[in-house]
């Protein structure tokens, strides 16, 4: 079989089934890899969308507003997860995040899937909200913490303060890796991203996410019932 057939078999195609959107969770301690394998993912499928969260963290160089973040103040935020705006909230880092709902809702409902890339709070929260069965988790971790330091270094984002508070917080976000759906030790970043793409298939084919197979079904009792004659 081709590439180019097997890709687009791979991906929904017209007269396949409808089904609800996924909610694709995605966390890891930071610098494990997430937004790398979450770029590599939208890239595969465009039709994935990235849940841009809210947060009072300020912008770093080269982020865009509304595009990675919608960069609020601190009443603005309160005021939204007050008014229950947002579906999951938490401080990450001494600043808050959090996820507006509105773009959430709308994404499931036309079928569409949507990517977050959210700590285990956040994930716990739509895990345990009534989304839950829409929702597939996976966490990332890092082959060794050496590495996980290498590469917090490598991405030459941060200041060195800041790299420590990441390397501080890295064991309680990790501490929770037993709670997601499909773990991955990123080793190789071409593999692990292959091993995200099988896992998005294969829970986009759930039975429970396919209600448009019930109407399938429904028209194959019919041509059965309406005398279907044997060729
Ligand atoms: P996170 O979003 O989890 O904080 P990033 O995706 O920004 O992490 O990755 C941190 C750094 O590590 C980036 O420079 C990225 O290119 C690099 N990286 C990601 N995955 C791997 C991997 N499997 N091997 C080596 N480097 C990686
Ligand atoms: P950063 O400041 O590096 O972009 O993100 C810091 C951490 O906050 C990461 O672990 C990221 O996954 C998490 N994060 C980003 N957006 C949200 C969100 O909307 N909700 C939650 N709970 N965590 C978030």
């Amino acid at each position: 079989m081709s590439a180019e057939i097997e890709a687009s078999c791979l991906h929904d195609r017209p007269g396949d089934p409808q089904r609800r959107g996924l909610l694709i969770i995605i966390s890891s301690p930071s610098g494990a890899g997430k937004s790398t394998l979450a770029r590599r993912l939208m890239a595969w499928d465009p039709t994935i969308r990235f849940s841009v969260s809210v947060t009072t963290r300020p912008p770093r160089p080269g982020e865009r507003h509304g595009v990675d973040y919608h960069f609020i103040d601190r009443p603005t935020f309160a005021r939204m997860a007050a008014g229950g705006e947002l579906l999951e909230h938490a401080e990450v880092f001494g600043n808050h995040y959090g996820t507006p709902r509105a773009q959430v809702l709308e994404a499931i409902e036309e079928g569409r899937d949507i990517l977050f890339d959210i700590d285990w709070q956040g994930g716990q929260q739509i895990r345990n909200s009534d989304l839950a069965d829409d929702v597939v988790s996976i966490f990332i971790l890092p082959p060794s913490i050496a590495a996980l330091e290498e590469r917090l270094r490598g991405r030459g984002q941060d200041p060195e303060e800041v790299i420590a508070r990441r390397m501080a917080k890295a064991r309680d976000e990790i501490s929770h890796w037993a709670e997601y759906d499909y773990v991955f030790v990123n080793d190789d970043v071409d593999c692990t991203a292959e091993r995200l793409r099988a896992i998005v298939t294969a829970e986009r084919w759930r039975r429970s996410r396919r209600p448009g197979l019930v109407a399938h079904v429904r028209g194959l009792m019919e041509e059965f019932e309406s005398g279907y004659q044997q060729g």
